[in-house]
């Protein structure tokens, strides 16, 4: 049922990047297809949630996994986990495929892993999944009985920190008073990000495909509403993209207003060129890597016994992390993204040196 692939197998693979273990899953009974990722547990156990999509083939699969895993690893580091990063992904469609039994299978592959990946929700799957998991195994985070809920939440605090951290890095202004964000995505993440940046005294145009949920934040904040597609490009001094990825590309670089770009949006870059399209355009960005890790920090951190305090002062504290990678940015002249990434590796050196000396 588990088969551990050979490095020869994956060197070349489109997201290889000399990964720890890649496992992969399959149990015709109870139609478990997939693969679980380990990048890198240095800084401990590989955390990284569960993604079930229709991917059209397992090559595609293998890829989203190897990239997902890498991404948590700095991801954990950046946020100050003690986690490494991993991530488990499964073949189906969410809304057709999913059973009980696959959930538990996934649980009994995992648990074969002794604690080296703990799993949690992501695309597809959702907190129910997770407690079929749990039958299985202890190694799961995000399910009822951890007292949790919804981690969207602690995403949108650490994004208004990050916005802060911003503001104040590049209009050498404290609070949010009079500026104007306009924020492209009003679902679990961005309805909340919305209501604290008003409660902040800033000014919202917001967007979304959802005509509903633009109504519902036009009079709930007094926003002006925009299309999405013209979300970039509005007169605002932040652009806050916080529906899905790929926003910032060749073609929208070059007509983004704001001189801020900051939100929850996983995968914001189309490449990583796009990093530094934005640094020669002068645009300051804050790495959706860093800004966006509230969600993990709280099902890191989330279970009976740690206070709400305690992960809110953590997500919060994503304000801080981003003010050390703009004023490094800003010392080298390098784009942010790198710096951020550089920041990760920089704590994975210091603790692989650690453990052996
Ligand atoms: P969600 O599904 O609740 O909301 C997404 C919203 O974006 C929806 O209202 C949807 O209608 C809108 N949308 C989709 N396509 C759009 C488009 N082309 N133009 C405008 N709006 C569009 O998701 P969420 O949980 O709020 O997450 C938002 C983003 O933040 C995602 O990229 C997610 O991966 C990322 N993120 C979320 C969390 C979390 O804790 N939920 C943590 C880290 C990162």
């Amino acid at each position: 049922m588990l088969e551990t692939l050979d490095e020869t197998v994956l060197v070349g693979h489109a997201g290889y990047q000399n990964h720890q273990q890649i496992v992969a899953l399959s149990d015709e009974e109870a139609g478990l297809r997939g693969f679980i990722a380990i990048h890198d547990t240095t800084l401990g156990p590989a955390l990284g949630g569960c993604r079930m999509w229709n991917y059209a083939d397992s090559a595609s699969a293998l890829t989203d996994a190897l990239r997902l895993s890498a991404g948590m690893t700095a991801k954990n580091a950046l946020a100050n986990l003690d986690f490494g990063g991993g991530k488990a992904v499964l073949i189906g469609d969410p809304r057709k495929d999913k059973t009980p039994g696959l959930f538990r299978a996934l649980g009994r592959a995992i648990e074969t892993l002794g604690g080296r990946y703990i799993t949690a929700e992501d695309v597809g799957v959702t907190m129910a999944d997770m407690d079929f998991t749990a039958q299985a195994t202890g190694h799961v985070r995000g399910t009822s009985a951890s007292g949790l809920g919804d981690p969207s939440p602690y995403t949108a605090l650490g994004v208004f920190h990050g916005i802060l951290a911003a503001a104040s890095h590049r209009f050498g202004v404290i609070g949010l008073a009079g500026l104007t964000v306009s924020l492209k995505g009003l679902g679990s993440v961005g309805f909340r990000l919305a209501e604290k940046l008003h409660d902040a005294g800033a000014r919202l145009i917001v967007s979304d495909i959802d005509r509903t949920a633009v109504t519902r934040a036009v009079d709930a904040f007094g926003a002006a509403s925009v299309d999405p597609d013209d979300a970039h490009r509005v007169a605002a001094d932040i652009f806050a993209p916080c529906a899905l990825g790929g926003d910032l590309n060749a073609k929208t670089i070059p007509e983004i207003a704001a001189a801020i770009v900051a939100g929850a949006a996983n995968n914001q870059l189309a490449s990583e060129a796009d990093a530094d399209r934005l640094h020669g355009r002068g645009i300051l960005y804050a790495p959706d890597f860093a800004i966006n890790a509230g969600g993990v920090i709280a099902i890191a951190l989330g279970r009976p016994g740690v206070s709400e305090a305690r992960i809110a002062q953590k997500a919060e504290a994503i304000g801080v992390t981003l003010r050390a990678i703009f004023a490094r940015a800003r010392a080298e002249n390098r784009a942010t993204f790198h710096i951020a990434d550089q920041f990760a590796q920089e704590r994975l050196v210091a603790a692989r040196a650690r453990s052996a000396a």
